[in-house]
This record gives C-alpha cells, sequence and structure tokens, in this order.
C-alpha cells in the first residue's frame, strides 16, 4: 500500500500589544488572577468591542510576510460554544472572511524543499484559564480573556514530521523578528494544533483527520506527529479503522490519546459580529506596513554569508534573533575581522549571557566596547589569552577594555625593558637548552621560550619572546 501522511497546521500565537483586542485592558503576563479585566472582556451585556488597530497592523504584517494576500473588506464573526473560560459565550474570530489568506512559506527538511500553504491569517480573541483544584473546585481567571490572538492556518502540505518541525521553527523565528509575538510556547504564547491523516494517492483511500492538542514545545509537536502517522499506519496494516476525533498528547507516556470526539464548524453556529464594523484596510496602509518589513532571517543569512565571507553555520547562529544579528552589524562595521567578531559573540559573550539570564539587548559589552578589546588584540598590545580575562572585567564592571587593562596592568610585557632581563635569566638558568639550540636542536628552545611566559604569567607575546631569544643566541 502507498499510503502517506497529510498534515495541515493551525498555529494560535498571542500577539505583543499592550491593551487587549476589544477593550483597554492590558495584557501583561503574571499579573494578579482577575486584575485585567473590564465589562466589556468579562462579556457584560451591552457593551461594545473597539477592536484594536495596533493587532490588526500585525496580522497584516504577519500576513506579508507569509506571501499572503490581505483582504481589501472582511468582518469579524461570532463562534458560539459554552464553556467557563469564556464569559461571554462566544469567542471574537473570523470565519468567512479572513483578514489575510492565500500565501506560502517554503522550509527545507531531511536535504528537500517543499512549500507550505498557508491558507489564511486571521484575527480572534483569547479564552481565559480554567484552574482544576484536587479538591474538586474549578477556578476561572479571565486576564488573558480577550487577548489578541493570531491564527496561522496552512493547507494539509506536510507529509512528514521533520517538515512540521522545520516549518514551526522558522515561522518562529519570522513572528520574532517582525516583533508581533514572543513565540514562546512553553508560556503558552504560542500554541500549535496539527491534524494528521493518511492518503494513497494512487487509489484515494484515506484515514478520517485525527487533531492533536496539548503541544507545549516544538519537539513535542514532532513526536506527537510522528506518534500519529505510526499509530494509523498501523491501524491501516491492520485493518482497523481509524476514527475522526481530536487526541491530546502525553508528554510522559510518548503517546496520543482520545480526548473527545471532533466538533465541526456547524457545531459552532458562526455568524458575523454585529457589534464591530467591517475591517477594510486601506491599500496605502497595507502598502507602508510592507514597506517597513525587516529582512527576514533567510534573506539576513544569506547576505551576512556574502558581504562578511561568514560561514553558512555561524551566519545561521548570528542571525537566531534579530537582536543577535544587529549587534553582529554593528560589531562588524566597527573592526576588520567579521569572522573573529562573530566567534566572539557565538562564544565568550553567548557563555557570559546565558550565565547571567540576560538577552543580548541587555548586555553589559556593547559593540564599541567589544571592538575596543579587539583593537587591543590586533595591536598586540594585549595576548588573547589576557582578552579572555579582560573580556570578563568589562561583563563584570562595564569598563572599557583600555580601563581594565590600564588599571590591572594586564597589557602586554614590554620588549626590551621589561623583557630583556627574563630573557636573559632564562638564558642563565638553562644552559643545557642553549647548548642543544645553539647546536640545531629546534624543540629545546621551547624550553626557554616557557621559562619566559611562566615568569611573565602569560602575559609576553610568545612571538616576541622567540624573535628576542633568537636575537640573543643566534646573531
Ligand atoms: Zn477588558
Amino acid at each position: 500500500m502507498g499510503f502517506r501522511a497529510k498534515i495541515g497546521l493551525e498555529v494560535h500565537a498571542q500577539l505583543l500589544t499592550d491593551s487587549k483586542m476589544f477593550c483597554g485592558c492590558s495584557t501583561k503576563f503574571g499579573e494578579t488572577a482577575n486584575s485585567q479585566c473590564c465589562p466589556v472582556c468579562s462579556g457584560i451585556p451591552g457593551t461594545l468591542p473597539v477592536a484594536n488597530r495596533q493587532a490588526i497592523e500585525f496580522v497584516i504584517r504577519t500576513g506579508l510576510a507569509l506571501n499572503c494576500r490581505v483582504a481589501e473588506r472582511c468582518r469579524f464573526a461570532r463562534k458560539n460554544y459554552f464553556y467557563p473560560d469564556m464569559p461571554k459565550n462566544y469567542q471574537i474570530s473570523q470565519y468567512e472572511e479572513p483578514l489575510t489568506f492565500g500565501g506560502y512559506l517554503d522550509v527545507e527538511a531531511d536535504g528537500e524543499a517543499v512549500r507550505i500553504g498557508i491558507r489564511r491569517v486571521h484575527l480572534e480573541e483569547d479564552t481565559g484559564k480554567n484552574f482544576h483544584l484536587p479538591d474538586g473546585t474549578s477556578l476561572v481567571e479571565y486576564n488573558r480573556a480577550g487577548v489578541p490572538l493570531m491564527e496561522i492556518v496552512t493547507e494539509p502540505n506536510f507529509t512528514s514530521a521533520e517538515q512540521v518541525r522545520a516549518y514551526l521553527t522558522k515561522l518562529r523565528e519570522i513572528l520574532r523578528y517582525l516583533a508581533v509575538s514572543s513565540g514562546n510556547m512553553e508560556e503558552g504564547a504560542m500554541r500549535c494544533e496539527p491534524t494528521v491523516n493518511l492518503v494513497d494517492a494512487e487509489t484515494g483511500q484515506r484515514t478520517e483527520k485525527v487533531e492533536i492538542k496539548n503541544l507545549a514545545s516544538i519537539r513535542g509537536v514532532y513526536e506527537a506527529v510522528r506518534y500519529e502517522i505510526r499509530r494509523q499506519m498501523k491501524a491501516v496494516e491492520e485493518g482497523r479503522e481509524v476514527r475522526q476525533e481530536t487526541r491530546r498528547w502525553s508528554e510522559d507516556k510518548g503517546e496520543t490519546q482520545v480526548m473527545r470526539t471532533k466538533e465541526s464548524a456547524e457545531d459552532y453556529m458562526y455568524f458575523p459580529d454585529p457589534d464591530l464594523v467591517p475591517m477594510a484596510p486601506s491599500r496605502e496602509w497595507v502598502e507602508t506596513i510592507r514597506a517597513s518589513l525587516p529582512e527576514l532571517p533567510e534573506a539576513r543569512r544569506a547576505r551576512l554569508t556574502a558581504q562578511y565571507g561568514l560561514p553558512e553555520y555561524d551566519a545561521g547562529v548570528l542571525t537566531g534573533t534579530r537582536a543577535t544579528a544587529d549587534y553582529f552589524e554593528e560589531l562588524a562595521a566597527l573592526t576588520a575581522d567579521p569572522k573573529q567578531a562573530g566567534n566572539w559573540i557565538m562564544g565568550d559573550l553567548t557563555r557570559l549571557l546565558n550565565t547571567a539570564g540576560l538577552p543580548i539587548e541587555d548586555s553589559p559589552i556593547k559593540p564599541p566596547d567589544l571592538a575596543g578589546l579587539l583593537g587591543l588584540i590586533a595591536a598586540g598590545r594585549i595576548t588573547g589569552k589576557t582578552a579572555k580575562d579582560v573580556f570578563e572585567r568589562m561583563f563584570d564592571t562595564g569598563r572599557s577594555a583600555e580601563e581594565v587593562v590600564a588599571s590591572e596592568g594586564l597589557g602586554v610585557v614590554g620588549e626590551t625593558d621589561e623583557l630583556g632581563p627574563l630573557i636573559d635569566r632564562a638564558i642563565a638558568e638553562n644552559p643545557k637548552a642553549v647548548e642543544d639550540y645553539r647546536a640545531g636542536t629546534q624543540k629545546a628552545k621551547g624550553a626557554l621560550v616557557g621559562a619566559v611566559m611562566k615568569a611573565t604569567k602569560g602575559q609576553a607575546d610568545p612571538a616576541i619572546v622567540n624573535r628576542l631569544i633568537d636575537e640573543k643566541l643566534l646573531s
């Protein structure tokens, strides 16, 4: 049999607006329960919603970045269902008329490029949250009710869990570059629901669609999809039926479990929301938004490789976030060696930032500070080894490289006046090595260089020490 997986994805991303979708309540995360609600978002009859313009702009930005068209006119719709975390008993969403639609995103998985169709990117509001306590009581929290939510729906173009993973990784990176969503799946700011079934292209035979919920990481999505494909393949092989249902992913057990049989769109009784006017984004506004789109990660990666001669791996790491790429480019403009600049960011800077739990935006060492340090190394005023110590002190104290080197006496030990006596002493104390080296045994010189380096605590430039020893012994 020629069954192949057919997977579609719905991604919900909370938008980084300061206020909610239809009222002025704050969207700040982690505040006291039910402290960020008002009559509008808690569903008091007679209140009227007003759409958040920035949320609309964020969805248009995302739609354009995903090659979508922007509707000239579209409406909000009510999705009706009863659930305690939704005080109005309906959610304001979009149904037949999404704000943006008909785009695509190209991804690469297993060395193969695939174009994933983007069916629609639309706008809706988030629900509140229920907490079910061990004693059987339940609590409802409405701070999240009405937070702007963007839904990104793909065509069912994925055929493997690897493609799904590549898409989510790339999508999240784009959302972060666009600064429209944090994309943090662990905090629930980005949620993903895959729909999986199997299709035999030759016979047209297919299994029913299964939707998977409760996924808290890209890795979880990848594993759940892989599991679900195997589960359905096995059912088909054994001649069992795959039922249309919603299943939840159990991280602990590593399997999907039945949650409920799937409801259909008709169950929600969608209809246009009579309280909200239709949206009609002007073409001028859309073009202004298009012109303001930042360079996206993939394009930036390619440019960094070409412009600075970076290896692809380095360009990939340095464009991981927009702030990292900005940091690199600011530094590269101030130094002569972009590859070395990138190494410092990927190595020592990242290590210290991780230890301190800081994002690169809040680094105590700014690009001009790091450029100052690289300048001292290039001028031979400090050794590479000393530079690492200087860097750590700069990080801890916020002082410049010059200041640290001057105040702590970390400069390279001067040539003749300081190194001269030390070299004389090394020669006097190692007569055997001197004799061997003069007789042509190159490696005997190592003992002499080593003695001088030790005496300077590693602050001498080995190349200079080598040259001075030769001047004394061979001339
Ligand atoms: Zn409110």
